[in-house]
C-alpha cells in the first residue's frame, strides 16, 4: 500500500492511477485548475443546456438524479436558477428500515424548495435479499442497491423522454476512482467499478429473476443511443462543485445534518456532519472498504482536505489514524436486523474479504502493514 505524496490518497482504490513521482489523479487534476478557462467552460454547459431545451417534449429538460443531500440541493438548483432548465427530479427510495428521518426530511426539503419528483421504489423483499447477496458475495452492502440508484434514471429519462441527466461530481477527478472518464462527459458512468457494466449475473445465478430486478437493469448501449440521451458531470462544468461549498450551500437551504452520537466520527467514520445522511449502513459499508483497501470514508475526506489546502498533511494524518473505518456497533446491529444475520456471522462474512496484503495481526488486533505517516 502506497500513499500519494501530495495527500493521502492509496493505492489500493479500485482502478487508481498514480503517475511516476507518486501523485494520485485528483491531485494532478487539482494543479490544472487555475490553467482552466472556467469561462470556457460555463460556455459549454450553456450549450448542452441549450440543446436540451430544444429537445424537451415532455415539459422537462433534464433529470437531476437525487438521494436529497448536499450535492442534490446543489445540482437541482444551480440547474434551475443559474441554467433556466426545468429539471425533473428522479429519486430511489429506500426501504423504511434502511432510510433515515433525517434522509426523508432532506428530500421533502427538496422538493419543496419547488421541484417536481419521480420517485422509484424497487420492490423491499428484492432490496433485502439482493442486499444480502451483495454482502455475501462481495462484503460489500451497496453492491446491488447501486444498481437500481443508477440504472432508475436512465430508464424514466427513456421513458418520458427526457434528453438530458445531469449528475454531481465526477468520481474519478474527485475521488480518484473511476468514472469511465476524466472530463464532462457521464456516458460511461454505467462501466464503472461498482456498476461492473450493469452485470447482473451474480443476482441471477442467486434464483433472481428479469421480473424482480427492472429496475436494476441498466438500460443497454442501443437503447441508450435510440433514445440520443446525453449524460454529463455538472461538478466539471463548475470551478467550485466541491463537498464543503455544497455542504453550506445546501445547509442554507434547510439540509438537516447529522447529529448528537451521529455526528461523532468516533463511530460514524465520517468527519463531516452534512455527507451521507440518508442511510446509517454507511459507516458498516465504509468499515468494510477498510477491510478490503485498507482505507475509508475518513481517508477520502481527509485527501480532499489536504488537497484543497483546508488541512495541513500532518493534522490530517492525525485524523486519519484516530477515525478512518470506525463504525458504531449500533449500526452494524442495526444492518444484521434489516438482513436477518447474527453479528457472528456478520464478523465471519467480514473477515473472508480482510486484505493480508494491507493489514497485519498484531494480538487481538489488526493493523495496517504500511500506515500513512
Ligand atoms: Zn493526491
Amino acid at each position: 500500500m502506497r500513499y500519494c505524496t501530495n495527500c493521502l490518497e492509496p493505492d489500493t482504490r479500485p482502478d487508481t492511477e498514480f503517475d511516476g513521482d507518486g501523485v494520485c489523479l485528483p491531485c494532478r487534476y487539482y494543479r490544472t485548475l487555475d490553467q482552466i478557462d472556467w469561462d470556457e467552460r460555463r460556455g459549454a454547459l450553456e450549450e448542452i443546456s441549450d440543446w436540451a431545451k430544444a429537445r424537451n417534449v415532455s415539459g422537462y429538460d433534464c433529470i437531476v438524479p437525487v438521494s436529497g443531500g448536499k450535492d442534490s440541493h446543489r445540482q437541482a438548483v444551480y440547474c434551475r436558477d443559474e441554467l433556466g432548465l426545468k429539471p425533473l427530479l428522479v429519486s430511489c427510495a429506500y426501504p423504511p428500515e434502511e432510510q433515515t428521518e433525517r434522509g426523508a426530511d432532506n428530500i421533502a426539503n427538496l422538493i419543496e424548495l419547488g421541484f417536481d419528483c419521480v420517485y422509484v421504489s424497487p420492490g423491499p423483499e428484492t432490496w433485502r435479499r439482493a442486499m444480502t447477496t451483495g454482502f455475501r458475495k462481495y462484503g460489500n452492502i451497496f453492491k446491488s442497491t447501486e444498481l437500481p440508484l443508477y440504472a432508475s434514471t436512465p430508464k424514466v429519462a427513456i421513458a418520458y423522454h427526457i434528453p438530458l441527466i445531469i449528475y454531481g461530481e465526477n468520481p474519478a477527478i474527485a475521488w480518484g476512482g473511476s468514472g469511465g472518464s476524466k472530463d464532462g462527459d457521464a456516458s460511461r458512468l454505467k462501466y464503472s467499478n461498482t456498476l461492473g457494466g450493469g452485470d447482473l449475473s451474480w443476482l441471477q445465478d442467486d434464483g433472481f429473476d428479469a421480473g424482480q430486478l427492472y429496475w436494476y437493469n441498466y438500460p443497454s448501449d442501443d437503447e441508450l443511443a435510440q433514445a440520443g440521451l446525453r449524460f454529463i458531470y455538472l461538478g466539471y462544468y463548475l470551478p467550485d462543485f466541491l463537498d464543503f461549498v455544497n455542504g453550506e450551500f445546501a445547509v442554507a437551504h434547510g439540509l438537516v445534518c447529522r447529529t448528537g452520537e451521529d455526528a461523532d466520527p468516533e463511530q460514524s467514520g465520517n468527519l463531516q456532519v452534512y455527507d451521507a445522511l440518508d442511510c446509517d449502513f454507511l459507516a458498516a459499508n465504509q468499515m468494510l472498504k477498510a477491510i478490503k483497501f485498507g482505507f475509508g470514508k475518513v481517508s477520502d475526506q481527509c485527501s480532499v482536505a489536504v488537497r484543497w489546502g483546508k488541512l495541513d498533511r500532518d493534522e490530517a494524518i492525525k485524523l486519519l489514524q484516530k477515525y478512518d473505518g470506525k463504525c458504531a456497533p449500533r449500526y452494524i446491529e442495526q444492518f444484521c436486523r434489516y438482513i436477518g444475520i447474527s453479528e457472528e456471522e456478520f464478523w465471519a462474512i467480514a473477515e473472508r474479504y480482510r486484505n493480508h496484503d494491507v493489514w497485519v495481526r498484531d494480538g487481538n488486533d489488526w493493523r495496517l502493514r504500511n500506515p500513512v505517516g
